[in-house]
């Protein structure tokens, strides 16, 4: 206990699974844990000043399980084995821990999940007030990715957790960042607060161009990002200590930022439903995402390409039309389908050079090496000459591939600890303990047939077992017929058992044979492995290209499954789609998907978009958004044609929930996000708005939403679709210029509605609420008493209307039918004369500008000007 305890100490934040006969033990709290998390006994073993120990065990063949369930629910398990020769070591045997296993640092494929990557993702803050950056590095071990990002705010790290989803989180524990509420609901990743001496600059530098061997880090180009480096030294200060030492695979050092990609934050990515689905989600779930769609990769290493690119759109048209470009070389079905054939051949390539770089590779890794390379020569045939990129070119490796053939067994065993993994013939030596090995088990029989010659005894025969050994077995009833040479062994009920001296001597050999066998079998393979390594280049280069290779056929796949056509690229702000259709709704609904058209260019680049409940409204909206995503990563979209522009970040607020845990109700979440969109929103950014203001009372939310559409008209100027069902809100479009008015056409037959869901110019007249609602089964009796409800608020409206038409105008802009009121809210009074002429005066001054021509700032300081114009003359006297 005296050494289990020392070793405990190192690894307070893990379990410690200690090495004892043939199981892991787990001792004290770590033992109460995994009994409650596995469900295992829990039992004591000796004592400790008077208490008992309590003591948990799982058995040694079948850890892995074990810990695969535990590491899911994020925990960290270090595992000490034995490392001493138990028989030749006096007292217990020497333990070492050999390997910390954490929800981040997964390398093993039994452990990580195929389909996704397995980020290690290290924060913290650098440098003070204005020069404060919060640095991002990013490890994904099993398939030797490493990034760094810097931030300004914490806000757009969350927007990177999400988009990257890491398995474990290491922050400075002196930066106290708000991430553990954020990360909360996010699916099982670890936050581990980590020691500020961790985290000190010169150290982490140092580290990294040790790591790299590199006298500097210019060459990286992030020579200026101290916060970075500091967070990517600590990531691999963080690795070192849980026993990784060989990074050998971590070759680059990756700079990302906002400039290369396509920004969508996390917000949108959720309202987006690119991947709305949990790592654990059943395939059914699968299929309402848009990720979900492009599942159909041949490869794991495809699938995690695949992911990899819609988390990161490009905005680089060049580098998407590369890609394009591939795509369209392999529409052709017979092509497609080879290639296809031989992708499906292809192992884990990925994974398995950086597991056989760690040292962590098994017999069959090295079959899947020889079985992709094998379908080498026929790929690179079907990609055709120059494959493009010319960093990730698909090489043969012949030498490789002819080596690992001879070297390797068709069916190589699981591990190497039983042998069978190198084929007979290519070593002499394995070769000939291998036949002394056969010979024995020959001559065991030669003796078994001689012994019941000799004595008569058909049913004798010469058995084994790991007591005895070798021994000769014949009934009891039999015993007095055995030869005088017998030894006794055993008598058991039925048998007697004996050994003779021949038996032995030919045990020890049959032992020798093996145990020589086993380990030149071990040096041969340590051998093969070292001589894979001078290739690791040429297979990493390989392995990212096969996933590209994979990714790009996936999307010829699903342009010819789904129908979709390759998108033009401009450079110019628009976004012209004809006969777009909504990915995931078309694939869904079992009725035929109505296409819908969008011209949004510089002299319209807002759409109030009004129509029916259920008219189709955020279908319309969001299938603009995934077809300006799919544009930019390189995949045909779901439209007969579609010219997307030079687009800088999709912001998406649809729909809003609570987020109670970080102390914030639904209306603030909703403001919030608005907020960030009217604060970062650029005329390049596409900008989807649906339903905002709708947490409030009526005159608040369309306030609101009033003015951030005149915002985003006039500020902004971004490409905007702004979905609605204040109709007040078209009154915009007569004026701001740039605005414009769509809607969903539905129709009303018998009392029915009919929802067409087509997108026509123009408003609608109404929502329809209570047809829809009727449709969802809200009782009869509610329906009609809010019909009457409905009639008697219409009348109020045009009652109040026809005493005072200027009543209801809405702040600053236009005239407006009035909304009806909330039963808390107090109508507005008549205005005074001072509030007309005070809205007169602003009417006036809007008109008078000119738009086009006004800076942001200059317009910024008019809209000011305006409010308070209009706040002055619009204070009322309070209602006593
Ligand atoms: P609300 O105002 O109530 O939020 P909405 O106008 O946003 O409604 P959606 O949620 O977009 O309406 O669409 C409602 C349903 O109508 C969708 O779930 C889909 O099944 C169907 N739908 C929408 N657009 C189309 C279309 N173009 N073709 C076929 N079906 C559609």
């Amino acid at each position: 206990m005296e050494r289990y305890l020392e070793i405990k100490r190192e690894y307070p934040d893990a379990l410690l699974f200690y090495h004892m006969g043939d199981f892991y033990e787990l001792f004290y709290d770590d033992a109460k844990k995994a009994a409650r998390l596995l469900g295992i006994t829990l039992t004591t073993r000796g004592q400790t000043q008077g208490a008992s120990i309590p003591m948990a065990g799982v058995p040694l063949h079948s850890v892995e399980s074990y810990i695969i369930r535990l590491v899911k629910l994020g925990e960290s398990i270090a595992i000490c084995d034995q490392v001493g020769d138990p028989k030749a070591s006096k007292g217990p045997v020497a333990r070492e821990v050999k390997r910390v296993i954490t929800p981040g640092t997964l390398l093993e494929e039994n452990f990580l999940p195929g389909s996704r990557d397995n980020w290690l993702m290290g924060i913290c803050t650098y440098g003070k007030d204005d020069e404060r950056r919060i640095g991002v590095a990013e490890v994904e071990l099993s398939t030797a990715q490493f990034v760094i990002r810097e931030f300004k705010e914490i806000k757009d790290v969350i927007s990177e957790i999400v988009r990257i989803h890491p398995a474990e989180i290491l922050v400075n524990e002196d930066d106290k960042l708000p991430l553990r509420s954020e990360t909360a609901d996010s699916d099982a990743c670890v936050v581990r607060d980590y020691p500020a001496w961790n985290f000190e600059y010169d150290t982490c530098q140092r580290l990294l161009c040790e790591h790299f061997g590199v006298m500097n880090l210019q060459g990286f180009g992030c020579a200026d990002m101290p916060a970075a480096i500091v967070a990517a030294g600590a990531l691999l200060q963080y690795i070192h200590s849980l026993k990784n030492d060989n990074l050998q695979h971590l070759r680059s050092l990756k700079i990302e930022n906002d400039l290369t990609h396509l920004r969508i934050d996390a917000t949108s990515r959720m309202c987006l439903e690119i991947d709305a689905n949990r790592p654990d989600s059943d395939t059914s779930q699968k299929e309402s995402s848009l990720i979900g769609l492009f599942d159909r990769a041949c490869t794991p290493m495809g699938t995690r390409c695949i992911r990899r690119w819609f988390a990161q759109p490009l905005r680089d048209h060049a580098q998407i039309k590369e890609r394009q470009d591939v795509v369209a070389s392999w529409l052709e079905e017979s092509q497609l389908t080879a290639l296809r054939d031989h992708l499906s051949q292809a192992c884990d390539l990925e994974r398995v050079v950086s597991r056989v770089a760690t040292g962590h590779a098994r017999p069959r890794d090295l079959v899947g090496i020889l079985r992709t390379l094998e379908t080498m020569p026929d790929l690179i045939a079907l990609c055709g000459p120059g494959y493009y990129l010319p960093e990730h070119r698909l090489s043969p490796c012949l030498d490789l591939a002819d080596l690992l053939k001879r070297a390797l067994d068709d069916e190589p065993a699981q591990t190497l600890k039983d042998g069978g993994v190198i084929r007979a013939g290519y070593d002499a030596d394995l070769d000939q303990w291998r036949n002394l090995r056969s010979d024995v088990a020959r001559h065991l029989a030669d003796i078994e047939q001689r012994e019941r010659q000799r004595s008569g005894i058909d049913s004798l025969k010469v058995a084994y077992n790991r007591i005895h050994g070798y021994y000769i077995e014949m009934p009891r009833s039999q015993a007095e017929r055995a030869p005088e040479n017998y030894r006794r062994l055993q008598t058991l009920k039925n048998v007697e058992r004996y050994t003779i001296p021949e038996l032995r001597e030919l045990e020890n050999r049959i032992l020798s044979a093996d145990e020589r066998a086993r380990a030149r079998e071990r040096q041969l393979y340590d051998e093969l492995l070292e001589r894979v390594m001078p290739h690791f280049d040429d297979l990493q280069s390989n392995a990212r290209a096969l996933s590209e290779i994979d990714a790009l056929a996936t999307f010829a796949l699903c342009a010819r499954t789904y129908n979709y056509n390759r998108p033009q690229l401009t450079d110019e702000p628009t976004l012209s789609i004809e006969k777009g259709r909504h990915p995931v709704v078309e694939h869904l609904n079992a009725t035929p998907f109505v296409p819908n058209d969008l011209e949004i260019d510089d002299a319209n680049r807002v759409f109030i978009i009004t129509g029916p409940n259920m008219g189709g409204k955020s279908t319309y909206m969001r299938q603009v958004a995934h077809i300006a995503l799919l544009a930019h990563i390189g995949s045909w979209v779901p439209a007969e044609k579609a010219t997307i522009g030079a687009i800088d970040a999709i912001y998406t607020r649809i729909g809003a929930g609570d987020n109670i845990a970080s102390g914030q109700s639904t209306f603030m979440v909703e403001m919030t996000e608005a907020a960030e969109i009217l604060h970062n929103a650029t005329e390049h950014s596409l900008v989807l708005m649906d339903e905002i203001g709708r947490g409030t009372s009526t005159y608040d939310g369309m306030s609101l939403a009033w003015a951030c559409a005149a915002r985003l008209a006039t500020i902004n100027r971004s490409l905007t679709l702004f979905a609605t069902h204040y109709l007040e809100l078209t009154e915009l479009a007569d004026l701001l210029p740039k605005i414009c008015n769509v809607h969903l056409d539905a129709i009303e037959k018998d009392d029915k509605v009919i929802f067409r869901h087509r997108v026509k110019p123009g408003m609608t007249d109404r929502s329809y609420g209570l047809h829809v609602a009727k449709l969802a089964g809200i009782p009869h009796d509610v329906i009609a008493a809010a019909g009457v409800k409905m009639e008697e608020i219409k009348k109020n409206v045009a009652a109040e209307l026809n005493g005072d038409k200027n009543q209801t105008t809405l702040p600053g802009i236009g005239k407006a039918p009035a909304p009806a009121p909330t039963n808390n809210e107090t109508p507005p009074t008549p205005e005074t004369n001072k509030s007309s002429a005070n809205e007169q005066a602003t009417l006036d001054k809007i008109k008078q500008c000119n738009p086009d021509t006004l800076s942001p700032r200059e317009a910024l300081s008019i809209l000011f000007e305006l409010a308070e114009t209009l706040a002055n003359g619009n204070k009322r006297t309070p209602p006593r």
